[in-house]
């Protein structure tokens, strides 16, 4: 069993941490050692999520944010799959943020995002999210070099406002080796029920790693707050990246400590007939 301190003495970025994304692993093996032992956590885990997330439905006074960032075939539907397969489709929401359509672009960016919030009692997954106008804006010159630039101080207010307002963000990345990233990529080329989640673009997106990389350091170093930190999450095991994942999100809620409302009535001044 490994306990919340360590998962986030190994992952979790600090406001100041140089470099935080370069001399990460992606396997980590000290983490969740046993494969075994991690499904079961997560399996438990997310129960455990089902069981919080009833009574902050209940509640009804925050929200849970949780957000998944990483390049092509890093798991974040997986991780989805593996970490929420617990829940009611009620209590939670997952939202995929695509390329911006012909009405989102004629917005600012945050304004697609910021919709998309959970609202009180709810979790909210992004399966990618404004990180993407730091990321793919940022590579590909999507946006005025300058313009992006201001993005991560926006980035950082716009969360502070959300947690001043009951909405709990937490952030992962997923961080996957480029040799594991060419067999996923290969896999879904290989298997037939697997060619519907390939997409050619993406070995486009391959051949600028580098670029890749180095925006999501520069992400990584600007953009984890007090508030709102980012989680750098080994994850070329699938195993392992859900028992992390799911190990943080049940620790938050737990946190949270959510509780049935206390009803102000007395249930025998009533009688069913
Ligand atoms: P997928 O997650 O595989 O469905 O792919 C979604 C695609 O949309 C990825 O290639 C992202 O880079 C792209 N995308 C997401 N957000 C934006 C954005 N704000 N601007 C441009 N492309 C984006
Ligand atoms: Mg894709």
């Amino acid at each position: 069993m490994t306990d919340l301190k360590d998962i986030d003495d190994a992952i979790l970025i600090k406001p100041k941490d140089k470099n935080p994304l370069k001399d990460r692993d992606t396997e980590c093996a000290g983490l969740f050692s046993d494969r075994d032992e991690a499904e079961a956590l997560t399996q438990e885990n997310a129960e455990a999520i089902n069981a919080l997330q009833d009574k902050l439905w209940a509640e009804g006074r925050r929200a849970l944010l949780v957000v998944l960032q990483g390049i092509d075939t890093a798991g974040k539907d997986g991780t989805v799959r593996g970490v929420f397969n617990a829940c009611g489709p009620l209590g939670v929401n997952v939202t995929a943020f695509g390329k911006p359509n012909e009405e989102e672009l004629a917005h600012d960016y945050l304004w697609r995002v910021h919709r998309a919030v959970p609202k009180k009692g709810v979790i909210g997954v992004f399966n990618r999210s404004h990180y993407e106008d730091v990321l793919v804006v940022k590579v590909r010159e999507l946006a005025p070099a300058d313009a992006v630039e201001q993005r991560y101080e926006q980035i950082n207010s716009f969360e502070q406002h959300l947690t001043e307002n009951g909405v709990v963000v937490l952030k992962f990345m997923l961080h996957i080796s480029k040799d594991e990233q060419r067999e996923r990529l290969q896999d879904r080329l290989d298997k037939p029920h697997k060619h519907w989640k390939f997409n050619a673009g993406d070995l486009e997106d391959r051949k600028l790693w580098d670029d890749f990389q180095k925006a999501y350091e520069t992400m990584l170093e600007r953009c984890s707050t007090k508030h709102a930190p980012w989680r750098v999450v080994p994850a070329d095991k699938k195993w392992r990246r859900n028992a992390i994942i799911s190990s943080v999100v049940r620790g938050t809620l737990e946190d949270m400590a959510p509780d049935y409302p206390k009803a102000d009535w007395n249930p025998d001044d009533f009688k069913i007939q």
